[in-house]
């Protein structure tokens, strides 16, 4: 049998399983909730391909043409859309416009989050905002490839390591394709995720409707997080939620996000967003608590769909060392797993998930 992934490296994308003819991979959840694939013996022919398109050692390239911005959209609702400075949702509305269709991460009604393609702009909200749940792509894998081949152009936009999938996936045939990836803290585990969405509901007596992880009407560049469930509707800071404290105390983050290869300027993508921290130090004029992104362009496609957007923006040009240095740990080195990870996740799935959480109190 193939030996596919080291464990620890295994980044959970699906490319294997959607590149296997024979269907010999499947993808489960693990015990902490991530997904790995599963290999069936008995179909597997040991063709290699899904070694040959696994990015689990593979790293970004360095770019000599690279360009570093940092911006927010021009109009409020716009940037309130977005987590960042919302840019996103102005390159969303770029390609849409010009015919093309957008995947992004969607919140589904049942609290899952998966990555969708949209080709109308009244659906850009679908996707925009952060959600700190690792999502899933498997509408990714079957949708993409035949829309390039129909000469339409597709923007996705996700994770470092779900570009590079992407990328590998779909070898030679990406005309048409633009990729953008963000700076990315790490993945939380969206068995963990779903768990928590129940809780939510027993909690508060009715259906999830909603979960907002970076809201920024506070003025507090999106350190709220508001749920919506049954009746109610609860906000509080990021840091006091149960499940993103589990996440910024570096617990439930996927184990491959520790070793991973992409936090670095060097990507696999046209296009980098992340939040433009450290801002106060750069254009304190800019820092005004409502967000702002920064923009790194890593190629000639990515620079054309900027400029075709920076018009719809406030933005200022500035050095890699501006976003680098300011406060961006994760352009420089992957998160580190806390000491206790392994006890904590020891216990998940062994106490109930209420007591679980309580672990995690403010
Ligand atoms: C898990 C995660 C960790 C992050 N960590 C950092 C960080 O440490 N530092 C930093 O500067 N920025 C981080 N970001 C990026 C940042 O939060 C913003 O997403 C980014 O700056 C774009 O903001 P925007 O305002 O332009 O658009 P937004 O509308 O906020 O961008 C939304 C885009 O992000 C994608 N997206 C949202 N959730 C997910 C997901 N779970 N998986 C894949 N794609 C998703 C959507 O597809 C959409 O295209 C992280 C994002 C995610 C999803």
């Amino acid at each position: 049998m193939y030996r596919m992934a080291e464990r620890e490296l295994c980044t959970g994308c699906g490319a294997c399983a959607a590149v296997c003819k024979e269907r010999a991979i499947t993808m489960k959840m693990d015990r902490e909730g991530f997904r790995y694939p599963k290999i069936n013996a008995a179909l597997c022919i040991q063709c290699g391909q899904c070694g040959a398109v696994c990015v689990r050692r593979d790293g970004g390239k360095d770019s000599l043409s690279r360009t570093c911005w940092g911006a927010r959209a021009k109009e409020p609702e716009t940037r309130l859309l977005g987590s960042s400075g919302g840019i996103f949702p102005l390159l969303a509305d770029q390609v849409i416009q010009e015919g093309g269709v957008v995947f992004g991460a969607v919140l589904q009604k049942n609290g899952d989050v998966t990555h969708m393609g949209v080709d109308m702009r009244k659906d850009i909200p679908l996707m925009t905002r952060t959600k700190y749940v690792q999502s899933e792509l498997s509408q990714v894998w079957r949708e993409i490839g035949p829309l390039l081949q129909e000469g339409r152009k597709v923007l996705f936009c996700g994770t470092p390591c779900q570009a590079a999938a992407l990328r590998a996936y779909l070898g030679e045939n990406l005309r048409g394709l633009i990729l953008v990836d963000l700076v990315c803290y790490g993945v939380p585990s969206p068995g963990i995720w779903r768990h928590y969405v129940r809780f939510l509901e027993k909690r508060y007596k009715g259906p999830f409707r909603s979960f907002a992880f970076r809201d920024k009407r506070g003025g507090d560049n999106g350190h709220t997080a508001v749920a919506e469930v049954g009746e109610k509707t609860v906000a509080y800071s990021l840091y006091q939620d149960r499940f993103c404290r589990s996440y910024f105390q570096n617990i439930n983050i996927r184990p491959s996000c520790f070793h991973c290869r992409y936090c670095t300027t060097q990507r696999a993508s046209d296009i980098t967003l992340g939040d433009f921290w450290g801002i106060e130090h750069v254009k304190p004029e800019f820092d005004d608590g409502m967000g702002n992104s920064a923009v790194i362009c890593h190629t000639a496609q990515g620079q054309r769909l900027w400029e075709a957007v920076q018009d719809k923006t406030q933005w200022f040009s500035c050095d890699e060392r501006d976003i680098v240095n300011s406060s961006q740990p994760r352009l420089r080195e992957p998160t580190e797993p806390s000491s206790r990870r392994g006890w904590y996740m020891g216990l998940y799935g062994r106490i109930p998930f209420r007591m679980w959480l309580r672990l995690f109190k403010a």
